[in-house]
């Protein structure tokens, strides 16, 4: 293994869903399709994985299914994915598949070859129903927490550890309390979150979903400080535990706490592989297409130059700031796609910033930690 590559992520329907989540198309090019306009190939599967092998870092691979709704591609498709997957690795190296889901389409047979498949999901529930259902609906309206739910309980009673993945926008960032107290009720071992941004309105200052800095920063430090104040560390959230981890020197699992985009690569439906899945809609940062040129030229093709210096230079920007080994400058994307310039600012700076501040009062003011 002479490579870099630790992360494949693959949307198999692009961003085909059954579910129309307010902050996911509101002002976005993108419109949810409950019928798959196009399925990831088997012969495209069979190929990445075949090339994949000498560009990893090393005998392992996370990959993660995820959309739009990866099980709109089907129970069929997975069983034939892990068959094509097996036969082109052919023991040269391990794969760990997960997804990302929003559940509603989990049933018992689905719950069974998740088991059989060695497929980890994820769950994605915005907090108790009320908050939950006013942004996470079906394509008529109609609410999902009761299927989202049913869905993770379904995969636990199986034995299944499922993820939990809290987005937070307008509907419930005021609301981290009924998010604290939801969690406890349930009993969720762990979750993380994640703070809304909707792209394409945030460069016109029309954001309806999306967080400003002021209220993710509000958001993070008021759930940080009831979790801490709960005092239970079995129950894991994973934004807090990278976020001390980048204090300490332990092992920090977010791709964008530790610059991690260089180890990830992501493909569409079509074959189209990018630096990351967050770019599917941007055209020009596509690297090329596995079925017109190796993987290893992919990597090589001059976009993929351009991404990477363009990294490179979002992350030069944070030269200065006393937190850059603890925040890995953030998600390139994000400074991408909202500022059209990768050395711009991160949209969560502000927000790491005083939440690294505000760990050290928290944790550390007794034990002086350098940063
Ligand atoms: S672009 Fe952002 S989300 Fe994607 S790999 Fe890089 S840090 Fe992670
Ligand atoms: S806190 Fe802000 S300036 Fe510092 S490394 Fe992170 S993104 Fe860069």
């Amino acid at each position: 293994m002479a490579g870099q590559l630790t992360k494949l992520l693959i949307t198999p329907v692009d961003m085909d869903c059954n579910m129309a989540c307010k902050y996911c198309y509101n002002g976005s090019s993108w419109q949810p399709r409950t019928t798959p306009d196009r399925v990831i190939s088997i012969d495209t599967i069979y190929k990445i994985f075949d090339e994949i092998g000498p560009l990893l870092k090393s005998e392992s691979l996370v990959v993660v299914w995820h959309g739009g709704e990866p099980m709109l591609a089907g129970k069929d498709f997975y069983r034939e994915m892990v068959a094509a997957q097996r036969r082109a690795t052919n023991g040269r190296y391990k794969v760990s598949h997960c997804m990302q889901t929003n559940g509603t389409l989990v049933d018992a047979e689905w719950v069974e070859l998740f088991g059989q498949l060695y497929i980890g999901p994820s769950v994605s529930i915005d907090g108790p129903a009320h908050l939950h259902d006013a942004v996470r609906v079906f394509l008529d309206g109609a609410p999902t927490y009761d299927l989202s739910m049913r869905a993770y309980r379904a995969l636990q009673e199986r034995g299944i550890d499922p993820g939990l993945l809290v987005v937070i926008s307008q509907t419930n960032v005021k609301s981290p309390g009924a998010i604290w107290e939801w969690v406890l009720e349930q009993q969720f071992p762990h979750f993380d979150f994640l703070l809304c941004i909707e792209p394409e309105l945030w460069r016109e200052s029309k954001q309806v979903f999306g967080l400003s800095s002021d209220e993710a920063t509000e958001f993070s430090i008021r759930l940080f400080d009831l979790w801490f104040a709960h005092g239970d560390p079995d129950i894991r959230v994973r934004t807090f535990r990278d976020a001390i981890k980048s204090q300490i020197g332990g092992h920090v699992s977010v791709c964008s706490w530790k610059a991690g985009c260089a180890e990830h690569l992501s493909f569409d439906a079509s074959g189209n592989a990018f630096p990351c899945s967050r770019y599917h809609c941007y055209p020009e940062t596509c690297m090329g297409n596995i079925h017109a040129m190796s993987l290893q030229d992919i990597l090589h093709t001059p976009t993929a130059q351009w991404v990477v210096q363009g990294i490179q230079a979002g992350q030069a920007r944070c030269d200065g700031c006393k937190w850059k080994k603890n925040c890995g400058s953030g998600c390139p994307f994000l400074k991408y796609a909202l500022n059209g310039a990768w050395d711009s600012p991160y949209v969560h700076c502000r927000t790491r910033q005083a939440l690294f501040e505000h760990i050290r009062e928290r944790i550390f003011q007794a034990v002086p930690v350098s940063a």
